[in-house]
């Protein structure tokens, strides 16, 4: 293996720990404290759970899940909402995914009070990502920015491709970074030849949920790859173990490359717990 492993864990334990004198400083005045909504019972949905809970306890910060039955209307989750948008010692909502297919996730997260929006999906806080206010940004994409500030890559001038366009992580990463003078390319499905993008990259960010679609021959060398994916597959003995968005070959040819699982993933927890802080601090 050539590239360097830019481990999350670290990072995360950094932002954490700088969580704490901030959350000391609320407790007189607006305790953050972070209310999960659960419709149904996805498996993958209850795992997120369970970690925010875990990062909620270390930290301090009040969490409680509310398990919604999975036959929930849209007007009765709506209902939810409005009594948490109005709850004074609720200061952060975030609505766990995917919510059973009756619902309209979209139209739940736009209901969720803009300050109290952690996870950065509301219409006002995207919104903000493109005035280049990361406060409330998506969690994953300030993860993948996060990345390439901790590579100690010059972001000004630098060429970078963004590997997928979703709202919650290819649009604002590329939003982010274009407001820190990078110069970026988004490639989607759409796109002719997503691999010759790639190749002109200093830095490859990438968030298909294709499990291993970044090959090797894709990567400028030295290059900097930050993989999103997380992708769950079966491996040849049979147990399910989880691989990102770029083919393992990568390690051969980029300069530092983050790992699946063990890189953005951690970075992404860490840092809804800041939103969930700052969004306190909005309110306090
Ligand atoms: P999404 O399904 O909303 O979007 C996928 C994007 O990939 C789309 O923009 C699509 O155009 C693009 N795409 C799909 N196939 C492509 C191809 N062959 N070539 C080029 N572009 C292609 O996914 P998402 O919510 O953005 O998540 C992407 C991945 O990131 C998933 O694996 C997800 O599990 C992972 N994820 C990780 C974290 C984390 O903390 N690490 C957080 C959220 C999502």
């Amino acid at each position: 293996m050539g590239a360097r492993l830019l481990e999350g864990g670290p990072i995360a334990d950094r932002i954490k720990a700088e969580l704490k004198p901030r959350i000391a400083a609320l407790a007189a005045t607006k305790p953050p404290r972070l209310v999960a909504l659960l419709a149904g019972d996805n498996p993958g949905a209850k795992y997120y759970a369970k970690s925010q809970q875990k990062d909620c306890e270390e930290l301090g910060i009040g969490y409680e899940l509310q398990e919604l039955d999975a036959e929930i209307t849209q007007d009765d989750m709506l209902g939810v909402i409005a009594g948490l948008n109005g709850c004074p010692t609720t200061t952060g909502i975030i609505l766990l995914v995917p919510v059973p297919k009756h619902l309209d996730a979209r139209a739940l997260q736009a209901a969720i009070a803009p300050e109290k929006d952690v996870d950065g999906v509301n219409p006002a806080n995207l919104g903000r990502v493109v005035q280049g206010d990361r406060t409330l940004a998506p969690c994953t994409a300030q993860a993948a920015v996060t990345m390439v500030e901790e590579a100690g890559i010059e972001v000004k001038g630098a060429e970078i491709v963004m590997v997928g366009h979703s709202e919650i992580v290819g649009k604002p990463t590329a939003l982010l970074l274009l407001e820190q003078l990078a110069t970026v390319t988004v490639c989607h499905i759409g796109t002719r030849d997503t691999a010759a993008h790639c190749r002109a990259a200093d830095v490859a960010i990438v968030a298909t949920g294709v499990p291993g679609l970044v090959k090797p021959d894709w990567i400028k060398p030295g290059a900097l790859v930050v993989d999103v994916g997380i992708n769950r597959v079966k491996g040849e003995d049979g147990k399910t173990k989880m691989v990102g968005d770029v083919d393992p070959g990568a390690a051969e040819v980029a300069g530092i490359l983050t790992p699946v699982p063990g890189g953005v993933g951690a970075v992404t927890a860490a840092l809804l717990m800041k939103n969930t802080v700052a969004a306190a601090e909005l309110q306090a």
